[in-house]
């Protein structure tokens, strides 16, 4: 079972293969795993205690932790956050999720302000200019509504983590790129087009 992986200088943690949507793009249609991860796919989730225990081994000379999964992380947010309760005192690096923005539709509540204090940078994929053409790239459990509860929770973790981006893949057309960055710019988070992994 691989729960965590080096990529660069980030050790990024997969604690879940569960995600919320379907997205077209997603890497998960095209392989096991990303760069030399080794196969991402989990038989069982890994535990809290297992996952602490799995980055203390491997985090030493590494500059970020990023909770990403072969999934969407925050489908696990209280473990995550648990894991990171338990780790950051310890490894003294910079934290990020890399997410899709539903954590408040999966979990019905609001849910950024858990993230305070523990999470340096969450990263959205925002993907799409609109809610219409967000569904049809994404596929998300909670339709058309996802979008804007994207919007929201992007809205939210500004008021609570230093770093938050909104993040679109480079195939985009250019026209809904710029929609994106302008999207990005009204709610006053960081925009950042992304090369598309295959
Ligand atoms: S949100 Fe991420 S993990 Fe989920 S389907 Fe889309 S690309 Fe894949």
């Amino acid at each position: 079972m691989t729960i965590t992986y080096r990529l660069g200088d980030s050790l990024y943690v997969n604690m879940t293969n569960r995600c919320s949507n379907r997205c077209d793009f997603c890497i998960r249609n095209y392989g096991d795993g990303i760069g030399g991860s080794g196969d991402l796919w989990l038989d069982r989730e890994p535990t809290v205690d297992e996952t602490v225990q799995d980055i203390l081994k491997n985090v030493s000379g590494c500059k970020e932790l990023v909770f990403c999964g072969y999934g969407e992380p925050l489908m696990r947010l209280d473990d995550v956050i648990a894991v990171i309760k338990a780790v950051k005192p310890k490894i003294g690096i910079p934290v990020r999720i890399n997410t899709n923005g539903q954590a408040d539709l999966i979990h019905g509540r609001q849910t950024a302000k858990e993230l305070a204090g523990l999470v340096d940078t969450v990263s959205i994929s925002l993907n799409a200019p609109n809610a219409k053409e967000y569904e049809a790239l994404c596929h998300s459990d909670y339709g058309e509504k996802a979008f804007d509860a994207i919007l929201k929770y992007a809205a939210d973790c500004k008021k609570y983590i230093p770093n938050v981006v909104f993040s679109v893949v480079d195939v985009m057309d250019k026209e809904d790129i710029e929609k994106c960055r302008k999207i990005a710019e009204d709610i006053g988070v960081i925009f950042r087009v992304r090369e598309m992994i295959k």
